[in-house]
C-alpha cells in the first residue's frame, strides 16, 4: 500500500489541480473576447469537455500535464514518493482521455487537446485553437 496519509494526498490533490485551472480561464478569456461562444464543462459529453462549441461540433480540452501525463514533458514527473500511486492515476486518467476522444469523434466531434505547457511556452496558443475552430 502507500505511505502517505490520506489527508496529505488530498493537500497534494489540490495543489496541483488547483494549478491546472490557470490556463484553461486563460484561454476562454481570449477566445470570448475574440467574440467566440462556448459552453462550459458540458456533462452531458464523455470527459465533460472544458470548452464546447455546439454549433461547430468542436470541443477543447486543457489538459494539465501532469494529470494527464503529456509525454516527454517535464511537468509530467511523478512526484517522489508513492510513485506506483501517481502513475497508476495518471495512466487511468490517460486511458479515460483516449477513450472519450474516440467517443466523442465518433458522435461526430472534432477534438483538440491544448497541453498547459503548450500555453506557458506560446503565449495562450489561440492561434491553433482559432485554426481549429475556423472562422
Ligand atoms: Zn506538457
Amino acid at each position: 500500500m502507500d505511505n502517505v496519509s490520506q489527508k496529505k494526498r488530498s493537500e497534494i490533490m489540490r495543489a496541483v489541480r488547483s494549478r491546472d485551472t490557470g490556463p484553461e480561464m486563460l484561454l476562454r478569456r481570449s477566445l470570448h473576447q475574440k467574440g467566440y461562444r462556448y459552453r462550459t464543462h458540458v456533462s452531458s459529453l464523455p470527459g465533460t469537455p472544458d470548452t464546447v462549441f455546439p454549433a461547430r461540433k468542436k470541443v477543447i480540452f486543457v489538459h494539465g500535464c501532469f494529470w494527464h501525463g503529456h509525454e516527454g514533458c517535464t511537468r509530467s514527473k511523478t512526484p517522489k514518493g508513492n510513485s506506483t500511486f501517481w502513475k497508476k492515476k495518471i495512466l487511468e486518467n490517460r486511458k479515460r482521455d483516449k477513450k472519450n476522444c474516440v467517443v466523442l469523434k465518433k458522435m461526430g466531434w472534432e477534438v483538440i487537446t491544448v497541453w498547459q505547457c503548450q500555453m506557458k511556452n506560446r503565449g495562450d496558443c489561440t492561434a491553433d485553437v482559432i485554426a481549429f475552430l475556423g472562422r
